[in-house]
C-alpha cells in the first residue's frame, strides 16, 4: 500500500468530524468539498449529550458547550401555549451528565475546521469514487487534481450520496417523509422564556436560544414534496401557518429576514443499507443513515460515526481490518434512531381533530410522569459513550 492517507468526500459536519478524528489518530487526511465555500445553512443545531461526548474526543466539546445559551427549562406545548410536558434543565443535566447545546451550524463548522491543520479542506473540489479498493489494492478517488489513491475513503457526501449509489446500487435511496421544514435565526430584544417545541395539527414549531441573544426558530409541516410558498415569500408562509400560535412563535417569526428563511423538504433513508462500508470506503453521516430530524440526531450520529470510525485505526492502521466493526457498531444503532425519528414524525403527522385530541391527552398524561421516567425514554440515545481515540490524540 503506497498511500496511507485518508480522503474524505464531503465537507459537511460529518466529513469534517471524520477528518478531525482521523487527524487526531495521526492519519494524514484531505477533505474534498464540492461547494466553493464551507458556508453552512444559516440555521441552528441541537447537540445532544451523546454528540457532545464525541466532540470532547475531538477536542472541541468545551468550545461548543460554551456557545450554548443557558435556559431554565425545555418542554412541549400545545399551540394555545399550554405545557404538555416540561423538564427543568438542571434535572436533565443531572440525569444525563450533560446538556443539549443549541448552537449555530456555522459555529460547529468553525470549531471543526479550526482544529484541523491548514490546507486539510479543499473547497470547489468535487470528488468521485473510482474504486473502493480491497485488502491488496488502495481505493481510488477522482479529484480536480487527478486520481488519488487512499488507504481509506470516507464518503460523507450527504443524503444524495453518489458514493452510496455506486456501492449499493440496489438500495432504493431517499424517500420523502411527507414533511417540509423552515429554519431561520432571529435576534429578539429579550430571551424567550418558553424553549422547546409546540405541536399542532400535522405541524410543529421549535425555539432554541443560541449564543449572543440569537434564537433559532424552526417549523415542520405536512406538505407535498417540492411545494413552495405561492408568492415565493416563505416568511409570509410561516406567518400564515403559525401566526395564531402562542407567544413567542409569531413574534419571533415576525423578526425573520425573508431572504434568510430556509425551506427544505425532509427526505430520509427508510431502508437501512446492508452495511456502512465496502472495500476501503466508509459511508458516514447522512450518506449512510439520513434520518428525519424529529429527534435532532442526524448530525449527532454523524459525529458519533466519526469517532467510532477512527478509534481503532491508530494501533491497526489498515481500515480493511477495522471497517466491519464500524458497520457492526453503527448500523443497528443508527437504524434504531432513524426508526425512532420516523415514529415521532408519525405522531406529529396526526392532523384530524380526534387524533390530535387523543395525542394531546396522551402527552399531557405522559407529562405527569416522574421526570426520570420521561428522560429514561431517551437514555438509549443520550447515554452513548464514545470510544477513546488512541496514541496520537
Ligand atoms: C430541518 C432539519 C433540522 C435538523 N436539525 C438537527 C439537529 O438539531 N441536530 C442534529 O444532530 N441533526 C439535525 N439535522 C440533521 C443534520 O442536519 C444532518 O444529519 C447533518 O447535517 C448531516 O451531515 P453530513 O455531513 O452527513 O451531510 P451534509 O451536511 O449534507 O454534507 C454533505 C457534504 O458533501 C458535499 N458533497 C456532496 N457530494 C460531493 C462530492 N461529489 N464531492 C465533494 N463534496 C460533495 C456537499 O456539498 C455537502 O457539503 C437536521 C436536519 C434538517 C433537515
Amino acid at each position: 500500500m503506497d498511500a496511507p492517507e485518508a480522503i474524505v468526500i464531503g465537507g459537511g459536519i460529518g466529513g469534517l468530524a471524520a477528518a478531525l478524528a482521523l487527524h487526531r489518530q495521526g492519519i494524514p487526511v484531505t477533505v474534498h468539498e464540492r461547494a466553493a465555500s464551507l458556508e453552512p445553512v444559516g440555521a441552528g443545531l441541537a447537540l445532544a449529550p451523546n454528540a457532545l461526548r464525541a466532540l470532547d474526543r475531538l477536542g472541541v466539546g468545551e468550545r461548543l458547550r460554551a456557545l450554548a445559551s443557558p435556559h431554565p427549562a425545555i418542554g412541549l406545548r400545545h399551540p394555545s401555549g399550554r405545557w404538555l410536558a416540561r423538564t427543568d434543565t438542571a434535572t436533565f443535566e443531572a440525569y444525563f451528565g450533560d446538556t443539549i447545546a443549541g448552537v449555530a451550524r456555522a459555529d460547529v463548522i468553525a470549531a471543526l475546521v479550526d482544529a484541523l491543520p491548514g490546507g486539510t479542506v479543499r473547497t470547489d473540489s468535487a470528488a468521485a469514487l473510482v474504486s473502493a479498493g480491497s485488502a491488496t489494492e488502495p481505493a481510488v478517488v477522482r479529484t480536480p487534481d487527478g486520481e488519488r489513491s487512499a488507504a481509506l475513503v470516507v464518503a460523507a457526501d450527504g443524503i444524495r450520496s453518489a458514493t452510496r449509489g455506486l456501492l449499493f446500487p440496489q438500495h432504493p435511496g431517499p424517500r420523502y417523509s411527507g414533511f417540509t421544514t423552515w429554519r431561520t435565526i432571529v435576534t429578539p430584544a429579550g430571551r424567550p422564556e418558553a424553549v422547546g417545541e409546540i405541536w399542532g395539527r400535522g405541524r410543529l414549531a421549535g425555539i432554541v436560544p443560541l449564543a449572543d441573544g440569537r434564537v433559532y426558530v424552526y417549523g415542520a409541516a405536512l406538505a407535498p414534496a417540492g411545494e413552495r410558498a405561492a408568492d415565493g415569500d416563505e416568511k409570509a408562509e410561516l406567518l400564515r401557518r403559525y401566526g395564531s400560535w402562542c407567544a413567542p412563535v409569531p413574534q419571533l417569526l415576525a423578526l425573520a429576514e425573508p431572504e434568510r428563511v430556509l425551506r427544505h423538504d425532509v427526505w430520509d433513508l427508510a431502508d437501512p443499507l446492508p452495511a456502512h462500508h465496502h472495500g476501503r470506503v466508509a459511508l458516514l453521516g447522512d450518506a449512510a443513515h439520513a434520518m428525519a430530524p424529529f429527534q435532532g440526531q442526524g448530525a449527532c450520529q454523524a459525529i458519533e460515526d466519526a469517532v467510532v470510525l477512527a478509534a481503532p485505526l491508530a494501533p491497526h492502521p489498515d481500515p480493511v481490518a477495522t471497517l466491519p466493526a464500524y458497520t457492526a457498531a453503527r448500523l443497528a444503532r443508527t437504524t434504531a434512531i432513524a426508526t425512532g425519528s420516523r415514529r415521532v414524525g408519525d405522531l406529529i403527522a396526526l392532523h384530524t381533530p380526534a387524533a390530535t385530541f387523543l395525542r394531546t391527552t396522551a402527552l399531557t398524561l405522559a407529562g405527569l410522569l416522574p421526570a426520570r421516567l420521561l428522560l429514561g425514554r431517551s437514555a438509549a440515545t443520550y447515554d452513548w459513550q464514545p470510544p477513546a481515540l488512541g496514541a496520537a490524540a
